[in-house]
């Protein structure tokens, strides 16, 4: 390929993400009405959440509570004095006409979210508000459907809305960073973060510049992304798209892109000429947030041990590696059952083994969660145990933990039952070694002659000849005696 000056490959890409994380309060935001996903449409609404002439709404405590950690969580300050202020614009799905949110003074600034390289993306801001109605278009599709419905179930819901600063480079990056906030937003039990219910929804702005430029380029912001992945496609697919404007000559426009899944593709959804001017005002129906000292230095210390910090004591005391720890670590539930099972069986490091290895296989075998599964970490530990004591092989081990983490049963039962103990007697697994000299002069030969598989093959007869029972690292011992 040949390279011309200013062509793509001196371009870099800037990011900068808005993350909506629906928060896990049992009430909405400025009304009683019930805050759940799934309900059967518009059963969850009220006067408020309708937004009825003369109704006031009155500000969710837990929700600013909740807010208040996240914030805590990534670093970020935490105003001393906030408002709420109506961001007005027309759209059937919210009924009041405006959204109530924060504009000028919102409840965080600053903060960060540190990726797995090391490197820290600095946030905004973090601020409050409301979720909209959802639209339902009937019909196959949007061009197809011959009408809309709204359910404002989840009207009023809170919301919390992080923004980044455009300091994310790639596509991995970005992805990198909602797995981040995710997990940190779990962890604190603020949001279920389930990006396929809309309780995690991030829209990506992306643009490029020349490599190494300071000033920004013109960024589009792309709309639609139902997943990870699909984050991660449309801003890879964004990039392309405008290294091809800028090789063919032409200008990017600032606009708002839509992703399609289907084709992998973005279209244009709207240009910035076409931009709302929201004419925000403070809400003159709820007063300023004013959180003293004593409560934001409370709620501070109800904030568990973090995803970065517990990665950091995997390392630094399990012995794990950072991709371990990282694994480990990306689900409350899922890293608080390892730590029980390392607790139990005294064996970090044979813990992580069997959690990011064959528990995990059979869960996803059977479609299963952690928490969904019977097995319970003390059962996993047993088995540990049982391989670690010699009473059973690895092999064995592997064959009972579907029963005991599907079935929830006890490894010594399933060992008992099955006859997966191994033999450890020296005279048995002896007369096993000899019957297998005996009966591959051969390899023994080719041993002697050098050939080391010949080992390998011998410790396999005498596995045979025990029918998988013969402790395999006494076989080992005693065929090199033998042959020694
Ligand atoms: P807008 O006024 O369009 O809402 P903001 O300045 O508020 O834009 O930024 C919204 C988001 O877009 C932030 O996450 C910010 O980091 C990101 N952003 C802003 N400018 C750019 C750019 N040139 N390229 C990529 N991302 C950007
Ligand atoms: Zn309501
Ligand atoms: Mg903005």
């Amino acid at each position: 390929m040949s390279k011309v000056i200013g062509a793509p490959a001196d371009t870099e890409a800037v990011i900068g993400l808005e993350v909506h994380v629906e928060l896990l309060t049992a009430s909405k935001m400025f009304c009683g009405c019930r805050n759940a996903f799934g309900a059967p449409p518009n059963t969850l609404v009220c006067p408020v959440c309708l937004g009825m002439p003369g109704s006031l709404p009155v500000a969710n405590a837990k929700a600013v509570e909740y807010l208040c950690k996240a914030g805590m969580a990534l670093g970020c300050t935490i105003a001393e004095y906030s408002k709420f202020d109506r961001k007005n614009y027309f759209y059937p799905d919210m009924p009041k006409n405006y959204q109530i949110s924060q504009y000028d003074m919102p409840l965080t600034t600053g903060g960060s979210v540190t990726l797995p390289s090391g490197k820290r993306v600095n946030l905004t801001r973090i601020h409050l508000e409301e979720d909209t109605g959802k639209n339902v278009h009937a019909g196959e599709s949007i061009a197809r459907s011959a009408y809309t419905l709204v359910d404002y179930n989840r009207a009023g819901v809170p919301l919390m809305e992080i923004v980044s600063e455009p300091e994310i480079s790639s596509a991995r990056e970005a992805e990198e960073y909602l797995a981040e906030l995710k997990a940190v937003m779990s962890y604190i039990g603020v949001s279920d973060v389930k990006m396929h219910e809309g309780s995690l929804r991030c829209d990506a702005n992306v643009s490029i510049r020349p490599a190494g430029a300071r000033e920004l380029g013109t960024k589009v912001e792309i709309k639609n992304l139902n997943s990870f992945r699909s984050v991660g496609r449309a801003i890879e697919y964004e990039i392309e798209r405008m290294r091809a404007c800028v090789r063919e000559g032409e200008r990017i426009v600032q606009e708002t892109r839509g992703w399609d899944e289907g084709s992998g593709t973005t279209h244009s959804m709207r240009s910035k000429e076409l931009a709302h001017d929201y004419r925000y005002f403070p809400d003159p129906d709820l007063v300023p947030l004013e959180l003293g000292r004593a409560l934001l230095s409370r709620w501070r210390t109800e904030l568990p041990e973090l995803p970065a910090a517990k990665r950091t004591r995997y390392v630094r005391d399990f012995g794990l590696s950072e991709y371990d720890a990282g694994v480990l670590t990306s689900e409350r539930s899922d890293a608080d059952f390892f730590e029980a099972v390392a607790a139990a069986s005294g064996n970090p490091k044979q813990a992580a083994n069997w959690m990011m290895g064959d528990v995990r296989k059979v869960l996803d075998r059977a479609e299963m969660t952690l928490a969904s599964a019977r097995g319970r970490p003390e059962q996993v530990a047993a088995l540990i145990t049982l391989v670690a004591n010699g009473t059973i092989s690895g092999k064995a081990a592997k064959e009972v933990i579907e029963s005991v983490m599907i079935d929830g049963r006890q490894p010594a039962d399933v060992v008992a039952e099955r006859g997966l103990a191994q033999t450890s007697d020296a005279g048995a697994v002896a007369a096993f070694v000899d019957q297998a000299l005996h009966a591959n002069a051969d390899s023994v030969a080719s041993y002697k002659a050098g050939k080391e598989k010949a080992f390998e093959f011998l410790v396999g007869q005498v596995m045979k000849l025990s029918r998988g029972k013969a402790n395999v690292e006494m076989v080992r011992g005693l065929l090199k005696e033998r042959l020694g």
